[in-house]
């Protein structure tokens, strides 16, 4: 119990005093073996992106060469918006559309009005006619949308019903983000290896403990009864379903529901910490396991598409993983620690690039089987 006042008392105190921030992580003295490795090794279907900043040709054009540099054959775009954003996108983005696709979103304006269930998938399914390739939902859906009363909306509210619905109609993808990474269900305090890597020293943004915000539970729950509700629809769960720290609730999501696929961006720096385990996930689950980065335009090919191929490639070991957010120091904020990878065969190694996400996005195996010119 002191233990336990002790460090409320010191987080409490470096919230008041404005915590330094973390060290840079110290470089490791132990020279090892690395692959060269520079590009993917068969052109990457990178199924979570975020291309926000994409606004003009010149935009394009600029990731184009930075895909091209590194081995990514074709992105997915969440951002694609909708209402005249998304049709914005598809204007601007309709020379590159080999290689950039865009995912429709729902306007979540109005949740409570009556109808906002009917017009939203009206709008999404006119985004799908005019091209959007798949749906994306991110987290506020079960921690941040609420109901009049203060009660959270969850995924399997019979108002998504229509939207869910209108996926399976047209046979598109929903990229679902429901939960958050595990650590900011936990308390703020050195046990606490999130915060420990650095997050939350200045202030609570994104934590959830004690903020009256649903458990992963509740989530959890409400998007399996999603999936249960909707057979027709596929769910491709983003960042390992944010089950990555637990992988028997990973496989028991994937055995019990087959319209469930992961994708695993933003979950890389905790899977390359168990090679052994996760190598043997991917080699079952080959079929059903997805390529993603969570990146953006800014991010460099050295720090962060580099490491996610010599995880899936090779069996590099203690290298730094592609951290999605860093310190002003440059140290991993959502993971102190280096990780190891699973070389994973060929033949995995082009369902989880690429195959799996072309069952999907039928409109881009062309470019695929173009850019993987005959190889097999
Ligand atoms: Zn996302």
């Amino acid at each position: 119990m002191l233990h336990r006042i002790v460090v409320f008392v010191s987080a409490t105190l470096a919230f008041a005093q404005g915590n330094p921030e973390v060290p840079a992580m110290p470089k490791a003295l132990m020279k090892l073996p690395r692959a060269p490795i520079t590009r993917a090794k068969f052109p990457a279907v990178d199924f979570h992106f975020h291309g926000r900043t994409l606004r003009s040709a010149a935009d394009y054009q600029k990731l184009v060469r930075v895909m091209d540099e590194t081995g990514i054959g074709v992105i997915c775009n969440m951002d694609g918006g909708f209402g005249k954003t998304f049709d914005e996108n598809m204007k601007t983005g309709e020379p590159f559309r080999e290689r950039i696709i865009h995912f429709a979103r729902i306007d979540f304006e109005g949740i409570n009005t009556p109808n906002w269930s009917r017009r939203a998938a009206a709008e999404l399914e006119r985004c799908f006619r005019a091209g959007a390739a798949g749906l994306k939902i991110n987290k506020v859906l079960g921690l941040d949308l609420k109901n009049p009363d203060g009660s959270y909306i969850q995924s399997d509210d019979p108002r998504f019903d229509p939207i869910w619905e209108a996926c399976a109609r047209h046979n598109k993808p929903v990229m679902i983000h429901t939960s958050d990474s595990i650590g900011r269900f936990h308390a703020i305090g050195p046990e606490n290896e999130r915060y420990e890597a650095g997050l939350w020293r200045n202030d609570r943004e994104g934590n959830y403990h004690g903020t009256g915000h649903p458990a992963p539970e509740v989530i959890e729950k409400a998007r399996e009864r999603m999936h249960a509700k909707h057979p027709r629809t596929r769910f491709v769960n983003a960042h390992v379903a944010m089950l990555y720290y637990d992988m028997d609730k990973v496989t028991a999501l994937l055995d019990k529901y087959p319209n469930a696929d992961v994708e695993i961006s933003a979950a890389v720096q905790d899977l390359g910490r168990a090679p052994r385990l996760i190598r043997e996930f991917f080699i079952k689950y080959q079929d059903r396991i997805f390529f993603g980065s969570d990146g953006n335009p800014s991010r460099g090919v050295e720090e962060f598409w580099v490491p996610h191929w010599r995880f899936l490639e090779t069996y590099d070991e203690h290298f730094d993983h592609p951290a999605q957010i860093r310190s002003a120091t440059g140290a991993p904020l959502h993971g102190r620690w280096r990780i190891y990878g699973i070389s994973l065969p060929d033949e995995v190694l082009r369902k989880v690039y690429s195959e799996n996400a072309l069952r999907y996005l039928p409109g881009v195996r062309a470019s695929i089987e173009k850019q993987l010119g005959g190889r097999r």
